[in-house]
């Protein structure tokens, strides 16, 4: 059994969406289940329409919803869902209308809170995989529409909530198991859950590849198949580097390095799960589904390059932490990281001296917070509009030359700060926003000049 998950690109209109038919047509005998995004754009949409209710914009916020639904309608109709009397055009009807009641609740109350910002957001994966059933169906591929509600529980972290796994895992297998003894292909939404009072949940934006890995790693799949609009993990963001190239294999260390620090192609979270049963994960691309993608596994093959890709984060803050009572103390990190954790808010890179403490974050939603709990303990300054760039590699540890190669490309960048050695397959540079796109384009002509045939194309 494999699960094949596709994402917004993959699933935007009829046509990816009968490629999407064909991609599993062709799979049939591997016994696939499909996880699918909304729509392309439609989540971004569907939480515009949300704040714009909120603010009190109502008709313009119901303006943009009917544009979604004409959209959503369209591409249905497109693939021959009629129009009268027919249960999937009426389910989309249905669900259009709940959300215009939403949006009059929002406009009157003026609040938009966390929990009914993913009640709004679920619409997408909940439309496009009744679509997607349907057209399975129509195709001759038996098809079960699933609600993953009844199958990913988690906690009640509204936008960002944790997956309960033991609950989570039960559920899949109970939920799953008889759908996959008939013979039928499952259609599951990623993205979506609920706690376990009932309510709607997401689990962060671009987390349908973590509802994949889940899914997979709880019915143990032979492949975790992550259907995309590029050609695999690359060398860096083809948007950054036009001739950044396909890499054919990276581990399960390498990629979630790279998932963590920006590389968007892959949920950071997606690789726990597969991490934990094993289980290969391919990156795949879905306009051409005879491509080999990448493969993400346990060990990666041996390669001449010290670095397989260079992932980056913009619109990155800087905080300073300074205070002389540091010097010679203890305990002073640690009253650092405890604010944070009570934030809840994750810190990516950081550097220590004899009295100061750098670190990143790339969430500010409540910085302000945290600054006033800083202070407690010293001199807080922070720095906004930095760029995190990264060079991953499981040979990074072993060249000794590598920095020298890296500081050549950036010599003309001014670099705030640097770490290496964390988890020893990365190399992380803290530079300015605007120097951002010079860095990366300087890294990727430095290590990519020659590349190992054996892992790059
Ligand atoms: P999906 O909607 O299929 O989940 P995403 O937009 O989330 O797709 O992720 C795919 C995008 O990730 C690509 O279009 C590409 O711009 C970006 N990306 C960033 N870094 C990389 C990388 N190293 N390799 C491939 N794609 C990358
Ligand atoms: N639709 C969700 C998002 O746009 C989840 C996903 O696509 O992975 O964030
Ligand atoms: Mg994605």
């Amino acid at each position: 059994m494999i699960v094949c998950k596709f994402g917004g690109t993959s699933v935007q209109d009829a046509e990816a969406l009968l490629r999407l038919a064909g991609i599993i047509r062709a799979r049939r005998d591997r016994q696939p289940i499909v996880v699918s995004s909304a729509m392309g754009k439609t989540t971004n949409q569907l939480l515009e329409v949300a704040q714009t209710a909120a603010r009190g914009r109502k008709t313009d916020a119901l303006d943009l919803l009917a544009k979604i639904r004409d959209r959503h309608l369209r591409e249905a109709q497109k693939l021959g869902i009629a129009v009268a009397e027919d249960r999937v055009w009426e389910t989309i009807q249905a669900y259009f209308k709940e959300m215009r009641d939403l949006v009059r609740g929002l406009a009157a109350l003026g609040e938009l809170t966390p929990r009914v910002t993913d009640t709004m957001a679920s619409y997408g994966e909940r439309l496009s995989t009744l679509i997607i059933a349907r057209l399975l169906e129509d195709q001759g591929l038996p098809a079960e529409l699933m609600d993953a509600r009844e199958c990913i529980i988690t906690d009640d972290h509204f936008t960002r909530a944790a997956p309960l796994f033991d609950l989570t895992d039960a559920a899949i297998v109970e939920r799953f198991h008889p759908v996959l003894r008939s013979g039928r292909i499952p259609v599951f939404q990623g993205f979506i859950g609920r706690t376990r009072e009932g309510l709607t949940t997401t689990i962060g934006r671009g987390g349908s590849d973590f509802t994949a890995a889940i899914v997979g790693a709880a019915l143990d799949a032979e492949d975790i198949q992550i259907w995309t609009d590029v050609d695999g993990i690359m060398t860096t963001d083809p948007r950054m580097v036009e001739h950044a190239r396909r890499i054919r294999v990276i581990s399960f260390d390498e990629a979630a390095e790279l998932a963590y620090f920006g590389a968007k192609v892959l949920h950071p979270a997606t690789i726990i799960p597969a991490v934990r049963k094993k289980i290969p994960v391919h990156v795949l691309n879905s306009s051409k589904p005879d491509h080999e993608g990448t493969l993400i596994t346990d060990e990666a093959p041996c390669c001449d390059n010290p670095v397989k890709a260079i992932a980056y984060k913009s619109g990155i803050t800087v905080v300073n932490v300074t205070s002389t009572r540091m010097l010679m103390a203890y305990g002073f990190l640690k009253k650092i990281f405890e604010i944070f954790e009570q934030h809840r808010v994750p810190v990516d890179v950081v550097a220590t001296s004899e009295v100061s403490v750098s670190l990143t974050v790339d969430e500010t939603s409540n910085l302000w917070d945290i600054v006033t709990d800083l202070k407690r303990i010293g001199e807080v300054n922070i720095e906004g509009s930095k760029s995190i760039v990264c060079c991953v590699g499981d040979n990074v540890r072993n060249i000794p030359g590598l920095p020298h190669i890296a500081f050549s490309a950036l010599r003309d960048i001014r670099i705030q700060m640097i770490s290496q050695g964390a988890s020893a397959i990365n190399i992380t540079f803290v530079i300015d926003d605007d120097r951002l796109p010079e860095a990366v384009r300087g890294l990727h002509d430095a290590f990519f000049q020659k590349v190992d045939p054996r892992i790059f194309e």
